[in-house]
């Protein structure tokens, strides 16, 4: 009986992110899922990105927390506008989360929005949110074999941004035996090798996000 418990948790996630995605189009703000296991970077990546993009776009932020606002409060000192949700020991964003939080931005005035998920290596892969763009952010520390432990995180996702590229000298740590790991799951993705400390690589990654977001404004 588990099963189809599970399945119907799951259609009834994906109806209201198809709701969120078509707020986001009507808006024409470009919503970017950002998913890793704790202390990827996840907030300083954001907050790297917003200092390359600040000029060329307007940026909100969804901080996804199981508890506090340290990294909301991070953000906010940029003042940029930011929402916090804590999800009171849930280990992941879900697509119902969102659409209560989203109205305390206001989209009109937004052109991208990062929406930071609960550190998390297994279901954020799992609750569509209904962003445009699915990001993973791995890092040096963790290992080169994540791909290999957690397939699920990599398949779906259209960029992999690699962080902390700065500690390689002193981490062991294979760059040719991830990537074939990542290249097995998911051939097309999008990977950019980072590092929030010294902002080497950053700007490839802003560039490609404002690339897909010029693409999906002429679309819609
Ligand atoms: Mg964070
Ligand atoms: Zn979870």
């Amino acid at each position: 009986m588990k099963v189809p418990v599970v399945k119907s948790i799951l259609a009834a996630n994906d109806q209201i992110a198809q709701e969120n995605r078509q707020l986001f189009d009507e808006k024409g703000v470009m919503a970017v899922n950002i998913m890793a296991s704790p202390g990827a970077g996840k907030t300083s990546l954001i907050l790297r990105t917003i200092e390359r993009l600040r000029d060329k776009a307007r940026i909100g932020v969804i901080e996804g927390d199981v508890a506090s606002s340290i990294d909301a409060d991070r953000i906010a000192q940029e003042g940029v506008p930011v929402v916090q949700i804590n999800t009171g020991g849930g280990c992941h964003l879900d697509a119902n989360m969102l659409r209560a939080a989203l109205p305390s931005l206001n989209l009109d005035e937004l052109d991208i929005l990062f929406i930071e998920n609960v550190g998390n290596l297994i279901c954020p892969a799992n609750f569509r949110l209904g962003a445009h763009i699915q990001a993973m952010l791995a890092s040096i520390p963790e290992g080169d074999d994540k791909p290999y432990k957690y397939p699920g995180m990599y398949q779906g996702v259209d960029a992999l941004v690699v962080n902390k590229i700065d500690l390689l000298p002193y981490v062991r740590f294979d760059m040719e035996r991830f990537r074939k790991g990542v290249a097995a799951l998911n051939p097309d993705v999008a990977i950019f090798e980072v590092s929030c400390v010294t902002g080497k690589g950053v700007q490839d990654w802003a560039e490609w996000l404002m690339q897909k977001k010029d693409t999906l404004l002429r679309r819609g």
